[in-house]
C-alpha cells in the first residue's frame, strides 16, 4: 500500500468533497448565473461556501473571489496592484520604485512579478526580501525597504520547510507604507488561524487542491477598497472580477472541505499533528542517525520536516523512500525533475550540500494514526536497507559484495573491482567528487584497497588515487606511475585477474587493464580511448584521435584474443557503459545504421503496458532484469506478472559487470529491463541495443504505473512485437 507524504505538492480529495462535486455535476448542476431554479440552487450553493471561505481566513469583509487556484490568484493580485501603481504614478501621486517579495517565496510569486512588471513596462526594481536561517523575513530589512515599495509579497507558510512567517511582525513593518501586500496563503489554509482583516493584507490566495480539494479551485481575497483588474473579461462573473462560469463541483468540493474544518470531526488537532511530527522524526532519527532537520520546528506547522542526510543525496533518498512505497519529495515538487538545490534552503543560508540533498516530507491534517505508524515503520525499514548496503557514514554492511561495481558523477567513471573472499578490491580512475563514495563503499565492506589504477595521468585522478589512499591505507606499497604496484605481473582478485595491457599505440601517460574472470568473461578498462559520441562529426581532431586510438584497440584486439571483451571508459556522457571493438569507434568512425538508412520501423525500446504485458504473457524465455540499486530492491515492489520469467536483479552500478551475460543470451531471447521510473531501465537497455541485444526492452513509465497499468490492458488479438520466434 503507497503511503503518501507529499500533501504539500497535493492532498486526495476528501470523501465529502467528492460527494459534493458529484452531486453539483449530476444533480445541481445549475451554472449559478441563469435565474431559473436550477441557477438558482447553484448560486445558494456558491454563496454559501464563499461565506464559510470568508470565514476560514477571517475576511470579514472585502471581496472573496472564486479562482482557478492560487497562481491564477496570485496574477490577479499582482496585475491590479501594478496596474494601480502605474495609475498612480500616472496622475502623479506618487511613483513606487520597488517590489519586495521573499527570498523563500514559491516561484508563482516572483515568476508573476517578472511577467507583469515586463508587460506593463514598469521598470520596477525587482528585490528579494532576506531571510535568516530560521527561514523567516528580515523585518528591519523590510522596514527600511518599505518606504520606496508599490508592492510586497510575502507568504504564509513555506511550501518546502513549513516554516511560518511573521505575518504581524510584516504588517508593522509596513505601516505607514503605501506599498500593496499580498499574501500567498497556500500552505496556511486549514493549518493555520488566519484572521487577514486584522492585518491589512490587500491580496491573499489560496489552492484548494494543497487541502484535499480537486485541483482547479482556488480562492483571492481582495481588501475592502485594495484595487482589482480582472485577468479575465467576459460574461461578468464574481462581479465582473472574473469572468468565466464557475467551476461549481470544485466550489462544491471545497465547501465540503471547509465545512469538515469547521466542524473539527475530520482534521486533527493541532497537538496531534505535533504528535505525528514527533513520531515521524523520531522514526527519521532511527533511520538515519546523523541526520540534520532543515527548518525549527518551534516556528514550523507540524506537517511538514525537511531534512538531508550527510552522505545520501535526494536523489538517492527519493528512490528508497520510493521502493518502500512512501512518496515524498526532494525540495518542491515544481523542481523535482531537476537536481538543483532549494532556492528556500539557500535563501536560508544552509551549506551547499544540505540545499542540493533536501528531502520534504510533508501529510495532510486529516491523515489517520495508522498511516503516521505504518510509515514510521517503513522508513525505519529504509534505514536498515541504507546500513544493509553501505550507504551514508553506515559503519558496516551486509549485502552481498559486487565484483565490479561503476560509479558515476558528471559523466566521469570510477570502477572498483572487488574480491568478496579474499576482502580485495581494486579502484580504477578515482575522481575527487566520488572519492567520499568510493572510501565509504570500501570501508564500510571491509575491503583492503590493493591497487588504485589511472587510465590516464590527469591531474584529479592522480590527486583522487593520493587521497584514497591516504584515507584508506595510509602505509603504502611503491607503485609506478598511474598507481600499478612495483613489481607485479598481474593482480589476483580471488577468481578475477587484472593485467595491464602492454598498447604500443597508446602514449606513455595512459594505460589500459584487463579484468578477466574465472568464466574467461574480459573487460578492458580503456580510458579515453573508449567512444565518446559528440555531435561535432568533422574536426579533426576528433578524427586524429579516433585514428590514434583505434590502432591502439586493434592493439587490444588481439591481446584479448578476439573482440569479446567489454570496453570500459573514463568518460561515458552518452550512457554507453561500455563499448565494443566490433562498435566502431566515435563519430568519425561510426558507421550509420542501415536500418535507419533503409527507413525500416525501429523497434520501439520503451514499451507501453499493453506491449509489456503481451511480452510477459507470450515469451516464456523472457529475462526480467531489474536494474535499481540493491538498497531498493531490498525494500520494494517488483513486476507482479510474468509467472516464470527469469528475474535477475542488475543494479545499474552493476550493469557493466553483468553486461557480458546479457550479450551471451540467444539472439531472440527478449530482455525487459525495468527500474522505478522507467529512466534507469531506457538507459540499460539502450545500452544494450547499443551493444548489439536489438531485443532490450524497458518498461515505460517503470514500476511505478503497476499493477495497475496490467489491469487496465485490453488485450490485443496480435503480438504487439515483432517476435520472431516464440
Ligand atoms: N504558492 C505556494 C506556497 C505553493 O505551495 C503553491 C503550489 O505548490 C503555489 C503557490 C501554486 O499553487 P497552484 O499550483 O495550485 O496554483
Amino acid at each position: 500500500m503507497e503511503i503518501y507524504l507529499d500533501a504539500n505538492a497535493t492532498t486526495p480529495v476528501l470523501a465529502e468533497a467528492r460527494t459534493a462535486a458529484l452531486a453539483a455535476m449530476a444533480e445541481d448542476y445549475g451554472n449559478p448565473s441563469s435565474v431559473h431554479g436550477t441557477g438558482l440552487k447553484a448560486r445558494a450553493l456558491m454563496d454559501a461556501v464563499r461565506a464559510q471561505a470568508r470565514r476560514a481566513i477571517g475576511a470579514a469583509d472585502g471581496q472573496v473571489l472564486f479562482v482557478s487556484g492560487a497562481t491564477e490568484g496570485i496574477q490577479t493580485a499582482v496585475l491590479s496592484a501594478m496596474t494601480a501603481l502605474r495609475e498612480r504614478s500616472a496622475s502623479g501621486a506618487g511613483a513606487a520604485a520597488t517590489v519586495l517579495y521573499g527570498a523563500t517565496e514559491h516561484k508563482a510569486v516572483p515568476e508573476a512579478i517578472r511577467h507583469w512588471n515586463h508587460l506593463l513596462r514598469l521598470g520596477l526594481q525587482v528585490l528579494e526580501i532576506p531571510v535568516d536561517h530560521r527561514g523567516r523575513h528580515d523585518l528591519d530589512w523590510l522596514r527600511a525597504h518599505a518606504p520606496g515599495a508599490g508592492l510586497v509579497c510575502t507568504m504564509a507558510v513555506n511550501n518546502e520547510t513549513g516554516v511560518i512567517s511573521d505575518l504581524p511582525g510584516i504588517a508593522q513593518a509596513l505601516r505607514g507604507s503605501r506599498a500593496f501586500w499580498m499574501v500567498d496563503g497556500v500552505q496556511a489554509l486549514g493549518k493555520l488561524d488566519l484572521r487577514l482583516h486584522e492585518l491589512a493584507v490587500d491580496y491573499a490566495t489560496f489552492s484548494g487542491h494543497k487541502l484535499y480539494a480537486p485541483k482547479g479551485i482556488g480562492l483571492l481575497y481582495v481588501r475592502q477598497g485594495a484595487p482589482v483588474t480582472p485577468l479575465l473579461a467576459g460574461g461578468g462573473q464574481e462581479d465582473a472580477l472574473r469572468s468565466g462560469t464557475e467551476n461549481m463541483p470544485g466550489i462544491a468540493a471545497l465547501g465540503a472541505v471547509l465545512s469538515a474544518l469547521a466542524s473539527g470531526q475530520v482534521f486533527q488537532p493541532a497537538h496531534t499533528l505535533v504528535h505525528y511530527r514527533e513520531r515521524l522524526a523520531q522514526a527519521l532519527r532511527d533511520a538515519f542517525p546523523d541526520i540534520v532537520f532543515n527548518a525549527p520546528a518551534d516556528v514550523s506547522v507540524p506537517t511538514t520536516l525537511n531534512f538531508s542526510v550527510p552522505g545520501l543525496s535526494s536523489r538517492l533518498l527519493l528512490d528508497l523512500f520510493d521502493a518502500a512505497e512512501i512518496r515524498v519529495s526532494g525540495g518542491s515538487a515544481c523542481s523535482a525533475a531537476k537536481a538543483q538545490p532549494s532556492h528556500v534552503l539557500e535563501a536560508m543560508g544552509l551549506p551547499a550540500w544540505q540545499a542540493a540533498a533536501a528531502v520534504r516530507l510533508s501529510f495532510g491534517p486529516a491523515t489517520p494514526a495508522s498511516v503516521i505508524e505504518a510509515a514510521c515503520e517503513r522508513i525505519r525499514a529504509c534505514g536498515e536497507s541504507v546500513r544493509a548496503n553501505c550507504l551514508g557514514a553506515s559503519p558496516a554492511g551486509d549485502g552481498p559484495v559486487p565484483r565490479l561495481t561503476r560509479f558515476v558523477a558528471d559523466a566521469a567513471c570510477s570502477y572498483v573491482v572487488a574480491d568478496p573472499a579474499g576482502g580485495r578490491c581494486v579502484v580504477v580512475d578515482p575522481r575527487p567528487d566520488l572519492n567520499e563514495t568510493l572510501a565509504q563503499w570500501i570501508r564500510c565492506r571491509g575491503l583492503e584497497l590493493a591497487a588504485v589504477l589511472a587510465t590516464h595521468a590527469r591531474t584529479e585522478v592522480a590527486s583522487a588515487a593520493a587521497a584514497l589512499r591516504a584515507a584508506l591505507a595510509p602505509a603504502w606499497s611503491a607503485t609506478e606511475a598511474l598507481g600499478w604496484p612495483v613489481g607485479v605481473e598481474s593482480i589476483a582478485l580471488g577468481d578475477q585477474c587484472l593485467s595491464r595491457l602492454p598498447l604500443p599505440g597508446l602514449p606513455r601517460e595512459a594505460a589500459a587493464y584487463v579484468l578477466r574472470d574465472e568464466r574467461q568473461r574480459c573487460w578492458a578498462f580503456v580510458g579515453d580511448m573508449a567512444p565518446a559520441a559528440t555531435s561535432d562529426r568533422g574536426a579533426r581532431a576528433e578524427r586524429d584521435a579516433a585514428a590514434a586510438a583505434l590502432q591502439a584497440l586493434q592493439a587490444l584486439h588481439a591481446s584479448v584474443g578476439g573482440g569479446g571483451a567489454l570496453l570500459l571508459p573514463a568518460d561515458d556522457p552518452d550512457e554507453r557503459f561500455a563499448s565494443t571493438l566490433a562498435d566502431g569507434f566515435g563519430p568519425a568512425l561510426a558507421q550509420p545504421s542501415a536500418a535507419a538508412d533503409a527507413g525500416e520501423a525501429v523497434d520501439p525500446v520503451a514499451l507501453s503496458p499493453s506491449a509489456v504485458v503481451v511480452l510477459l504473457e507470450t515469451r516464456s524465455d523472457l529475462v526480467l532484469v531489474d536494474v535499481r540499486e540493491p538498497y531498493e530492491q531490498r525494500l520494494g515492489q517488483t513486476l507482479e506478472i510474468g509467472g516464470g520469467a527469469r528475474r535477475w536483479a542488475v543494479p545499474l552500478s552493476g550493469l557493466v559487470e553483468a553486461l557480458p551475460d546479457l550479450l551471451a543470451l540467444p539472439a531472440q531471447t527478449p530482455v525487459l529491463v525495468f527500474c522505478r521510473s522507467g529512466n534507469r531501465s531506457a538507459r540499460a537497455a539502450a545500452a544494450l541495443r547499443r551493444l548489439g541485444r536489438q531485443r532490450a526492452y524497458s518498461v515505460s513509465g517503470g514500476l511505478a504505473l503497476w499493477p495497475a497499468a496490467a489491469s487496465a490492458v485490453q488485450r490485443p488479438s496480435q503480438p504487439a512485437l515483432p517476435t520472431q520466434a516464440a
